[in-house]
């Protein structure tokens, strides 16, 4: 029996590790490799991205053709971030259009969220959604993680775990493990660190930890048609 692989939720490198499941993001109109097993992918509008609403419909339509691929298992990253410049409207407008394809394809949704949690937790209570919600690269403060926590949230982290005055670890050692997953984003290294990391700050062995992220991932199964 092979031992229980590291999950990296969220990473934006091609990472080929072979204890390692990755969720790479892509871009609309981004190509992705054969699956191995290990590979799988989400696709999205990142609001760093939003361009005319032409152009953001345009590249929707690309998001939802790949959503037809089993390998592609979640929809973003998608979401808000305050210090863009810019139309927030259209961002808002772009990141529903998101979790509406999320609903319609039955996948989780990855969300980049920047200085904007309580519009993410009004779009949810107005959705209702089916599909789980994973905050990534989170860093909230302990009060919002406790209300996107009490609407079913998850959240992921990433370097943030290393620094340890950081609101991202104020909430990831209040959080359940059952809430939890990690990633690397922009970082190429490999995702075990943070597990490593992650193991520490709870004070639990890295085996549990592992154990217990392994079977969070294969919950996100049981709520979406996606192979996994
Ligand atoms: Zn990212």
């Amino acid at each position: 029996m092979n031992s229980i692989p590291y999950i990296d939720i969220h990473a934006h490198h091609i990472k080929n590790l072979k204890d390692t499941i990755t969720v790479q993001n892509i871009y609309p109109g981004e190509g992705f490799a054969a699956f191995n097993g290990r590979n799988f992918y989400s696709a999205g509008l990142h609001p760093w991205h939003i361009k005319s609403s032409d152009k953001n419909n345009a590249e929707l339509i690309m998001i939802e053709e790949v959503l037809e691929y089993d390998q592609v298992i979640f929809v973003g990253e998608c979401g808000l971030d305050k210090k863009v410049e810019g139309n927030y409207e259209e961002q808002k407008r772009v990141f529903e259009a998101h979790a509406f394809l999320a609903e319609k394809h039955k996948k989780p949704l990855i969300i980049h969220c920047v200085k904007a949690f309580n519009e993410v937790v009004e779009l949810h209570k107005n959705i209702h959604p089916q599909m789980p919600w994973i905050m990534h690269g989170y860093n909230g403060n302990i009060q919002i993680t406790k209300q996107l926590e009490k609407m079913g949230i998850l959240f992921s982290f990433g370097k943030n775990l290393f620094k340890l005055d950081s609101k991202a670890v104020a909430s990831y050692k209040y959080l359940p493990i059952e809430k939890i997953f990690f990633e690397t984003d922009e970082y190429f290294g490999e995702v075990k660190k943070m597990y490593i990391q992650g193991a520490k700050l709870k004070n639990m062995s890295l085996e549990i930890l592992k154990k217990a992220v392994w079977g969070n991932f294969n919950r996100l199964e049981n709520k979406s048609t996606g192979l996994f």
